[in-house]
């Protein structure tokens, strides 16, 4: 009694993870591309941050920005990335928090490859449903997905055999809802790839005519940890982790779009930059954290803040130097001042 309750205050960190060049982008710069974003050695104290460099080597021009950290194009980057960064949100999700996980970038940046990866290389999303698994197998805990995605801020449901639109409702005590949203059960990595891949084929396949939409909208993939479920009893949700593939943040002065395109890119523009809005205010202990202005902040309103924690990673391009300052000086701008 009388002891004052501390929040929880959780910042957003955020990361920022550099592709290597591919191979066709090696040819045509006749096997010699000069990558244009690095980071600033620093030998001070301060090992919580790091500053980036990006340079057009063709013109000279250059930006810094300072980040929370930042992962080169090493093989296991992914790895580093999940230890360091993701593993302390999965304890974080055991012990009852929610937390969320963002890819951000401009299209070919590398979102997917860092959050699905490939069969050899799993990305950040298979890697921490295993270890979930792994973890919930110690606990007697049981695991159930959903995989979503918000398109022109709508939401479909991709684990439903036909691509179903979900309604977005605020019940009585605050808490939005997705209506009817399905959670699959998984108990195993094979489980898991079987529903994921369906799901991530559903994705493409009820677009076709509509080219590339995976890129244009997000996709959301929520890892529910449940209470093991005594008799009779429903389980509950303990904690859930949000992974989630944001749609390319694509500069408009440069992409020239018309149209649907800009339609679009309108409301990507609008979701990306209320996110931002959203971190910058938490980053910053503000008063007023703008959640109620995209579909996609608003479903992540109780993932979020609060006790939960986040990670946002902004992929780069190394030949893109002015995408590269896009997304940089966006991500920085959402970190803490
Ligand atoms: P985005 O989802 O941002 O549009 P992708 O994940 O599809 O971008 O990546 C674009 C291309 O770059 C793909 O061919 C992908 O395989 C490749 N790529 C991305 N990241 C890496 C990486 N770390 N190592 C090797 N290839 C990568
Ligand atoms: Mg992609």
């Amino acid at each position: 009694p009388g002891s004052i309750s501390h929040p929880l205050v959780s910042k957003v960190r955020v990361v920022a993870r550099v592709r290597p060049f591919l191979a066709s982008e090696i040819a045509a710069k006749d096997g010699n591309p000069i990558p244009c974003v690095s980071v600033v050695d620093q030998d001070g104290p301060s090992t919580d941050e790091v500053m980036v460099h990006i340079k057009d080597h063709y013109t000279s021009r250059n930006e810094c920005y300072k980040l929370d950290s930042f992962y080169g194009e090493e093989d296991d980057n992914v790895r580093n990335i999940f230890e360091r960064e993701v593993k302390p949100l999965i304890s974080g999700v055991l012990q009852g928090s929610n937390a969320t996980v963002f890819a951000y970038g401009a299209t070919g940046s590398g979102k997917t490859y860092t959050m699905q990866g490939t069969n050899k290389l799993p990305g950040l999303m298979p890697l921490a449903m295993a270890n979930i698994l792994s973890e919930c197998d110690k606990a007697h805990a049981t695991i159930e997905i959903s995989y979503y995605e918000i398109y022109l801020e709508r939401c479909y449901d991709l684990l439903e055999l036909k691509l179903k639109e979900i309604a977005i409702l605020d019940d009585q005590d605050g808490q939005i809802h997705l209506k009817g949203l399905v959670r699959v059960p998984v108990r195993s990595m094979s489980e898991f790839n079987e529903v994921f891949s369906n799901g991530i084929q559903r994705r493409r396949v009820a677009h076709t005519g509509l080219n590339d939409v995976s890129s244009r909208s997000h996709g959301v993939l929520v890892i529910s940890v449940l209470t093991p479920c005594n008799d009779g009893d429903a389980a509950t949700v303990v904690g859930k982790l949000n992974l989630i593939d944001l749609a390319g943040n694509e500069d408009n002065r440069k992409t020239g779009n018309e149209g649907v395109r800009l339609l679009e890119s309108g409301k990507i523009n609008q979701s990306l930059f209320t996110l931002s809005n959203v971190i910058y205010a938490l980053n910053n202990n503000m008063p007023r954290v703008p959640y109620r202005e995209s579909k996609l902040t608003r479903i992540l309103q109780d993932s979020l803040g609060g006790t939960s924690s986040a990670l946002m990673v902004a992929c780069l391009n190394p030949g893109e130097y002015q995408e590269a300052v896009h997304t940089v000086g966006l991500a920085a701008r959402s970190r803490h001042i």
